[in-house]
């Protein structure tokens, strides 16, 4: 299946930057190269005041044959996301699309899905970590102004599952929620990067998800613009195998669901 959309990406990766068309246009650019002809960019929210809407107009204007979005990924830190959160309200009619992720247990001040942080489930236990990330979840639901869920079990990313559990039944809960509020959830790539190995859902999530009828974007996480689209192939696979037929864009929070092309 030919994936072409990429709904997760950081021009800015993890520093505080401008948004220039120096910074954008290689997105633009790679996207084209492999693809990619429907994108949103979606910085982490702790960086907005480096991003631009104005800037993204005009790289929309030089880059007519590509559809450019604008967008973020807010989280739960809790140090910043109180500030994030606020500049998506004043911002929604800007914007096109809002992930919503947690990176954070409550109570820890560090992401759990940094490379140094496998402790922090040490620490914790499985099952309190397990616990702690969905009520997490939830209550990023609850807060609202999100369009769609990130990497919806990244807390596998360092590869602690909870023994003897289907993670369908896990996340059931979950996803009946996204469905009640009218929400997407992305298929990623980023976990092939990363120490779990495999896309983020799993695959269990992801056909419970088709049963309660949620629909998905397609996400690369790319934190670098050579790794927008990347894996997409191979994602393309599970999906076709799954068959799943059609996928979600968004335009200033409209969602429009695509048939895939074979
Ligand atoms: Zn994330
Ligand atoms: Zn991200």
């Amino acid at each position: 299946m030919k994936l072409f959309s990429d709904y997760h990406m950081h021009p800015q990766g993890h520093k505080h930057l401008p948004y220039t068309q120096s910074l954008l246009q290689p997105w633009a650019d790679h996207c084209r190269e492999v693809g990619i002809r429907d994108f949103v960019f979606t910085d982490h929210d702790r960086y907005f005041p480096g991003v631009d809407f104005d800037q993204v107009q005009l790289l929309q204007k030089n880059n007519p044959d590509l559809t450019i979005g604008i967008g973020i990924e807010l989280d739960n830190d809790p140090v910043t996301s109180p500030a994030g959160r606020a500049w998506v309200e004043r911002n929604w009619s800007q914007l096109d699309f809002v992930l919503g992720s947690v990176h954070y247990f409550s109570g820890e001040d560090k992401m759990f899905d940094s490379a140094d942080q496998g402790g922090q489930f040490d620490r914790l236990g499985v099952e309190t970590a397990y616990a702690n990330y969905l009520a997490e979840l939830d209550r990023m639901i609850s807060l609202g102004h999100i369009d769609g869920l990130a990497h919806l079990d990244l807390v596998k990313i360092h590869q602690y599952f909870l023994p003897g559990k289907d993670p369908a039944d896990v996340f059931t809960p979950i996803l009946e929620r996204i469905k009640k509020e009218g929400l997407s959830m992305e298929l990623s790539t980023a976990g092939w990067r990363k120490p779990v190995g495999i896309q983020y859902p799993d695959v269990s999530i992801i056909r419970r998800a088709m049963e309660i009828g949620i629909p998905f974007t397609i996400a690369s996480d790319a934190h670098s613009h050579v790794q927008t689209g990347e894996n997409f192939e191979k994602l393309g696979e599970i999906v076709q195998e799954l068959g799943i037929q059609e996928i979600a864009i968004y335009q200033k929070h409209q969602r429009t669901m695509v048939p895939l092309e074979k």
